[in-house]
């Protein structure tokens, strides 16, 4: 099978501030997967590097069997930073302009098509927010706005969809409604690569957990993951390090 992430022995620091220590991990394609740990032990930094957004010190890393740095085929990934609506928050745009942004890099500097079209419409359908087509940014909430840009990850035809802390701001019905939509995207042969920092939210949905404080202390099936020690492994050695501040199913 081939792994939709492979990350090998990956090293990294912030000038002198060390981040990561030989982290390796493989993801299918195909896996919903939680990664976990405190505020400060290298979840966004990790994703950012999963997805050739951020260079390793060391080790290596592939996505789709390509080495991440010569991976090309980016409307494959689908990536929703903490940051994702600062832009488009304050322009005039509307949901629709934001999701067709998903086929520009397939029609490359053709104008789009009625196909292209349809793919937009499609995929505003598929995360459940059709009505708000017309809407502008601006005038939505973060359950909507998050909705949007899985909806350009869609329209580019994504296959692996990266979310960092996307339900941060939600409330909870919005937030479970949501946790739904990744479910059934991932049904559909998605993979999802998901940082949550309420541990009780993402096991009840996610099927595998990564749990990392600067190394990784166990990448295992949900379940498993709950009967072993490694949250508690991983948030002492932080608690110890002064390090962390944490949510836990609240
Ligand atoms: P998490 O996502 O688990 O909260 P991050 O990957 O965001 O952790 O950050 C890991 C550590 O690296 C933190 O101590 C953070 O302050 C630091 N850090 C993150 N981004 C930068 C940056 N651009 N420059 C310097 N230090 C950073």
């Amino acid at each position: 099978m081939t792994h939709a992430i492979t990350v090998e022995n990956v090293t990294f620091a912030y000038d002198d501030r060390p981040v990561l220590r030989d982290v390796s991990l493989a993801i299918e394609e195909g896996e919903f997967l939680g990664l976990i740990g405190p505020n400060g032990s290298g979840k966004t930094t990790l994703l950012k590097i999963m997805l050739g957004l951020q260079q390793p010190d060391s080790g290596r890393v592939e996505l789709f069997g390509t080495p991440a740095d010569a991976f090309t085929d980016g409307t494959r990934l689908g990536y929703v930073s903490q940051h994702s609506s600062d832009g488009e928050s304050t322009m005039p745009i509307s949901v629709r302009e934001v999701v067709t942004m998903g086929r520009y890099a397939h029609a490359g500097i053709s104008p789009l098509d009625d196909e292209d079209a349809a793919i937009v419409d499609d995929a505003l359908e598929q995360v459940g927010i059709a009505d708000l087509a017309d809407r502008r940014m601006s005038r939505l909430s973060g359950g909507q706005k998050q909705r949007t840009y899985i909806a350009r990850a869609l329209a580019s035809e994504a296959d692996l969809l990266a979310l960092d802390e996307p339900t941060v701001g939600v409330d909870t019905e919005s937030r479970d409604a949501f946790y739904d939509l990744l479910e059934d995207l991932n049904q559909r042969g998605i993979t999802i690569v998901l940082i949550e920092h309420d541990i009780g939210v993402v096991t009840e949905h996610v099927d595998t957990i990564a749990c990392l404080n600067g190394e990784l202390y166990e990448h295992c099936g949900t379940a498993e993951f709950l009967e072993s020690d490694a949250l508690e492994r991983a948030f002492s050695s932080a608690r110890a390090a002064g390090t962390a501040s944490v949510a836990s199913g609240d």
